[in-house]
């Protein structure tokens, strides 16, 4: 190729690059900022959850959250606080989002607490309304300027102080209502669209949102202390939705914001398709954690803490199934928490709940053994007639029911827990012999 040639298409390139450029920044208008403040950072870990730090899962959730935005509102500008893992001070998040001249600020953190029962989502607006409840969480979230440096510079507030209050109450009026009715969408949209625990809009004084010339809320996504909502919000599917709750909640926001300040609405615009998922049909998919000579009692430490297991003896072998559902979005999520409780081997089982077992198979119901051999209707049985004694070596292992479907020996299952025997599993025989 000729020098020449080559400076030509230089030549093209370019003036094309320059096109493109002027074009794509004609179109972009954008009209709102959001400032997302990935909560904590750095050597501020905060809270410490059953599965990650506080500020891991702030921090994919907002990069998430910011990145639907991106990709979906060109109208948008998004800013983040922070998109690594650095500490940042508070007053630092506060300034990033005036300068920016923020229409929204919304700070992400999780929840904790020393009753590892409690669980939900809060959403917490900027108040001086004192209530020992939302004390705690302040408190907490505001603890990090004991890391920072210029402590005096949140000293200067001080909520004790009428002239100070009045003075906070003044700017904070302006914004009131917006970061209420935003908080409202999100803690609404934790419900309908994710199906969480709403603990409901809260106020409580936060450094973080004190100073912000702008609508703005702290969204506490769930309790990381407690072992399944830690667990969850830990998971890529627990952040990926949570990211999702909050995009709809500002989707709505946004929208109202456009009608208020005359945008005419794009109802074409993309949106994040909600998955509507069909269950199944006569399907039911478990996760097979492991399979065992052994058959170890709920506690045992070799189930890792992995509860409510279904046991199926099978030969020799006990299976051991984990959780139990129609949707495939679920199988995926169980089958994540398999793992990372470390069974690492296991694996999605589909079973079809309506086939039925060939020739003389079926399903019967173990729940009790004993070096005993009691008579029918014993009073041990708790009621269950028809009870098959299998003797093997000195042990007599009882049975009930005798099903050619899985769905129905899941149902006789059911009823056999019902009787008291929690521990009871489904074992497949040929006749009366266990197979
Ligand atoms: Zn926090």
């Amino acid at each position: 190729m000729s020098l020449k040639m080559i400076n030509i298409q230089k030549y093209l390139f370019f003036a094309l690059l320059m096109l493109f450029s002027t074009f794509s920044f004609a179109q972009k208008k954008e009209n709102f900022v959001i400032v997302i403040d990935a909560g904590h950072g750095g050597k501020d870990i905060g809270a410490r959850g059953v599965a990650d730090y506080e500020k891991n899962i702030t921090l994919d959730v907002s990069l998430k959250l910011g990145a639907l935005i991106e990709k979906n509102n060109p109208d948008v500008k998004v800013v983040y606080t922070r998109k690594t893992d650095v500490f940042l001070e508070l007053w630092e998040r506060t300034r990033i989002s005036n300068n920016n001249k923020a229409n929204l600020f919304v700070s992400v953190h999780c929840n904790s607490a020393a009753n590892k029962a409690a669980y939900g989502t809060e959403t917490f607006v900027m108040g001086l309304n004192r209530s020992n409840e939302t004390d705690e969480v302040s408190k907490r979230e505001n603890s990090v300027i004991f890391l920072e440096k210029d402590r005096e510079i949140y000293e200067k507030f001080n909520p004790n102080d009428p002239e100070a209050v009045i003075a906070f109450e003044i700017m904070n009026a302006a914004y009131k209502e917006q970061s209420i009715r935003f908080a409202d969408l999100v803690e609404k949209n934790f419900v309908n669209f994710q199906k969480r625990h709403s603990r409901g809009v809260k106020q409580a004084n936060f450094h973080v949102l004190r100073g912000n010339a702008s609508p703005s809320v702290l969204v506490e996504i769930g309790f990381i202390s407690n072992q399944d909502e830690g667990t969850y919000l830990a998971s890529d599917e627990g952040k990926k939705s949570t990211a999702e709750t909050l995009y709809q909640a500002f989707l709505t926001y946004k929208k109202e914001y456009d009608r208020r300040n005359g945008v005419v609405a794009e109802e074409d615009k993309p949106k994040v398709e909600k998955k509507v998922e069909k269950p199944l049909e006569g399907k039911k998919l478990k996760v097979k954690v492991l399979t065992s000579r052994i058959k170890y009692s709920p506690s045992s430490p070799q189930l890792k803490g992995l509860t409510d297991l279904e046991v199926v003896q099978d030969g020799d072998d006990y299976i051991y199934y984990y959780g139990d559902t129609d949707m495939r979005s679920r199988a995926d999520e169980l089958l994540a928490v398999a793992k990372r409780k470390g069974f690492s081997n296991s694996q999605i089982v589909e079973f079809d709940l309506n086939k039925r077992l060939e020739g003389g198979k079926n399903y019967r119901i173990q729940f009790m053994t004993s070096n005993k051999r009691y008579r029918d209707k014993d009073d041990k049985y708790n009621g269950l007639v028809n009870v098959l004694r299998v003797k093997e070596g000195s042990i007599h292992k009882y049975y009930f029911g005798a099903d050619k479907t899985l769905q129905q020996a899941q149902k006789t299952l059911e009823q056999v827990q019902s009787k008291g025997f929690k521990n009871a599993f489904v074992v497949t025989f040929n006749g009366e012999v266990p197979m």
